[in-house]
């Protein structure tokens, strides 16, 4: 029995059965990933649970991580702002020094992978020395490509037509180019520490830690301080519905090792924070995922309310918990929340004080929201679709002679 078999209560056993004969036909083939951090965002994330299950499917998959300075990593995030549409400007010595960078990581990288799986921006360049490697290779990108910066994105356009395929996380994000492309959408493991079921016993104390009063109604965004994650229009948000109501904001979030950015935003927050003992800013440890579980399982609302988003993992994983969310319509958000339905999709800060306020007041239709989102996780978001949809995406490039639908 591998770890996978665990899933079978939750997605059924055919969805199982099916994920072993795909893994039996890749039986060997290594996959190598690479990204450039091994902590910190989705990205992160879904690699630390995505490798060891393909490694019970019996794929070879490892997971390697780039090396960069400060100053790439300020680089590559000005390269994600751009890409969100955020103005940047960048010098010909920025395009220059992140080659570099890429250039001394592929003396040091060994290419060993059947199918080399390079994850965002940052590693992208890595593909200039394909001739050097037998592999297939493959671009996954976890941005919000619908409006790129033209400078940036020509940039990167010439890297991604050397690969074998590019895989977007939302059709919005899909965009003309010469190569093969493949929607795949993210997903979170039910399994793991994060989103595990928790007895109200280890949810109340983790509050209680934080001084939080579960007693009260709990509004909470989990994000990286990011200015993308919107938290400022976060705390405006919450600063119209305290007008009339109760509440408190929770706004928890950790850094990571690519995002110099971090620390900048969080002590803007504070200082928009400072005074009001209700709202807790809450800088988490990496690791903190059970501490996270808890946090969305005792919220009353979960917020994300992004300017830009990837996929926005966060979403789904308070889906999951069954908690009604209210997050932006941006990236891949969209797909995860249908209006009303398993959610409430907000455009403004007044829109979402204005569903803070709705679902506050009625707790019967705040339920119905979060259990439908549940299922949508469960019918499309869960780690067992996205194994499929991977599995499928490595038989097509590495055993092209067998007819594989996508
Ligand atoms: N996360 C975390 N610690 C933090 C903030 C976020 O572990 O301090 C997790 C969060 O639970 C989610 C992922 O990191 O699993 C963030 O993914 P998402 O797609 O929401 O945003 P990204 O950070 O990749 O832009």
């Amino acid at each position: 029995m591998t770890k996978l078999d665990a899933y079978r209560d939750i997605v059924g056993s055919d969805v199982i059965e099916e994920l072993y004969l795909l893994g039996e036909k890749l039986s060997g083939t290594v996959v190598q990933n690479i990204n450039s951090t091994s902590v910190g965002g989705g990205v992160a994330e879904i690699l630390s649970y995505m490798v060891p299950l393909l490694n019970d499917l019996g794929v070879n998959a490892r997971w390697d991580v780039i090396k960069g300075d400060e100053k790439f990593f300020l680089i590559t995030k000005k390269i994600h702002n751009a890409l969100h549409a955020v103005k940047e400007k960048f010098t010909d010595s920025d395009f220059h020094y992140f080659l570099q960078v890429n250039e001394q990581n592929l003396r040091e990288l060994d290419l060993y992978g059947d199918v080399i799986f390079v994850h965002d921006p940052q590693p992208i360049a890595l593909i200039a020395d394909r001739k050097g490697s037998e592999g297939k290779w493959a671009w996954r990108c976890h941005i919000d490509f619908s409006q790129p910066d033209r400078k940036v994105w020509l940039f990167l356009k010439e890297f991604i037509e050397r690969y074998d395929c590019a895989v977007f996380s939302a059709p919005s994000f899909a965009r003309a180019l010469a190569v093969r492309q493949v929607l795949i959408a993210p997903s979170i493991d039910p399994l793991h520490e994060k989103n595990r079921e928790l007895p109200p016993d280890v949810v109340e104390p983790v509050f209680s830690r934080y001084g939080i009063d579960l007693t009260r109604p709990v509004i909470t965004q989990i994000s990286r301080f990011d200015y993308l994650k919107d938290p400022l229009g976060v705390i405006k948000a919450f600063q119209l519905v305290k007008k009339s109501m109760d509440c408190q904001l929770v706004l928890a979030g950790g850094g990571a090792t690519d995002d110099p950015e971090g620390e900048e935003v969080l002590e803007k927050v504070k200082h928009e924070a400072f005074g009001d003992p209700d709202i807790h800013v809450l800088l988490l440890p990496p690791a903190s995922h059970l501490e996270i579980n808890a946090l969305q399982r005792g919220s009353s609302i979960v917020l994300q309310k992004s300017l830009r988003e990837g996929f926005g993992l966060t979403v789904a994983e308070a889906l999951w918990k069954a908690k009604p969310v209210i997050a932006s319509a941006v990236g891949g958000i969209p797909l995860q929340i249908r209006h009303q339905y398993s959610g409430i999709l907000s455009h403004t800060v007044e829109g979402t004080a204005y569903w803070i306020k709705r679902l506050l007041n009625d707790a019967e239709y705040a339920e119905s929201l979060g259990l439908r989102g549940r299922e949508h996780v469960r019918n499309h978001f869960l780690i067992t679709r996205h194994l499929r949809d991977y599995l499928m995406l490595f038989l097509s490039l590495s055993h092209p002679e067998d007819v594989v639908f996508l």
